[in-house]
């Protein structure tokens, strides 16, 4: 196979309204189904910085707009602090409540 006919399959596949309808729709743990993208900002210390200064580096970050969580799908390598997750816990004073 060439890649001139390679090409020509890769176009032939296109997403129509079936495929679309078909295919599962990505929900929060809380139901969710709409999300905002928004972004966290992590400090990185001088000594694991690449340039040896303490940094600032941002995270894109999914939010349900329903529960204003990231849901785990979103953060599949745990990067998010737990009060933002929406399988997390919300730390309410000494009250710790499970969302
Ligand atoms: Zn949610």
């Amino acid at each position: 196979m060439d890649k001139e006919f390679l090409n020509k399959q890769k176009l032939k596949v296109t997403i129509t309204p079936e495929i679309i309808q078909s295919s599962p729709t990505i929900k929060c743990e809380c139901g969710g189904m709409v999300f905002t993208e928004k972004l966290v900002f992590k400090k990185m210390s001088a000594l694991l910085s690449p340039s040896g200064q303490e940094e600032m580096f941002p995270l894109n970050a999914m939010v349900c707009d329903s529960c204003h969580k990231v849901p785990s799908i979103f953060d599949p390598n745990n990067m998010f602090p737990p009060e933002l997750k929406a399988d997390g816990h919300i730390f309410l004073q000494d009250y710790e409540v499970k969302v």
